[in-house]
């Protein structure tokens, strides 16, 4: 079985992963991992990404996708993978197609994990950290005994920039512009199965649970 997560910063894609993984016995391939991999073992692709990664540029698609390649190259997978983070870009998606159909293999599916837009920035948004302890904080759910104060050291009880409702959807809408393009091409290969990335995690991973085992048989 071979398939692709895609889903919005905050749309517990990481936790649902880590579940099929375990049930499911398919390893999750994320870009992160690779890159750091690579950079650590100095592969040949991984020698191409250390200098935008060093100076903390976006790594460009061919050199992505070259890092791909190479790794899924070099390990063996006999029962499949599923791959978190590849492909984010059309161009991406269109080289692993021709890859995989070198290798022999088919995309089985592609979940899209979709969230509330509203409830992304609520949550993300609600988000407090310690300064100094880093200790997390929330102000739906969590907040300090007093007023932005660390109950554990004193520090400042802050928002992270990254957090701030604009900056979230700012992010949002990054992420819609570069996915949309992706959805409308696998969805036209019939092999896109939308889950609604709502509520209890369990109820979630049920709805997972149902795809991937049809697609097992
Ligand atoms: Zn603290």
């Amino acid at each position: 079985m071979h398939i692709v997560l895609l889903g919005l910063p905050g749309a517990g894609k990481g936790t649902q992963a880590k579940m099929i993984e375990q049930e499911f016995d398919l390893p999750q391939i994320s870009t992160g991992d690779i890159i750091r991999l690579a950079l650590k073992e100095q592969t040949e692709w991984g020698k191409k990404a250390e200098d935008f990664v060093k100076a903390g540029k976006l790594v460009p698609d061919e050199v992505v996708i070259g890092l791909i390649e190479e790794r899924l190259s070099a390990d063996r997978h006999p029962k499949g993978f599923m791959l978190d983070g590849f492909p984010r870009t059309l161009v991406q998606a269109e080289a692993l197609d021709r890859f995989l159909l070198s290798l022999g293999i088919r995309l089985d599916m592609v979940l899209y994990f979709d969230v509330d837009r509203e409830e992304v920035v609520k949550r993300l948004s609600s988000r407090r950290i310690c300064e100094r302890c880093q200790t997390p904080y929330n102000v739906m759910s969590k907040l300090p005994k007093k007023d932005d104060i660390c109950d554990l050291c004193g520090g400042r009880v802050i928002q992270r920039s990254d957090d701030r409702p604009e900056v979230v959807l700012q992010r949002l809408e990054t992420y819609d512009h570069q996915t949309k393009p992706l959805i409308d091409y696998y969805s036209l290969k019939n092999i896109v199965k939308v889950i609604p990335s709502r509520g209890d995690i369990q109820d979630v991973y049920r709805e997972v649970q149902a795809v991937l085992r049809l697609l097992e048989k």
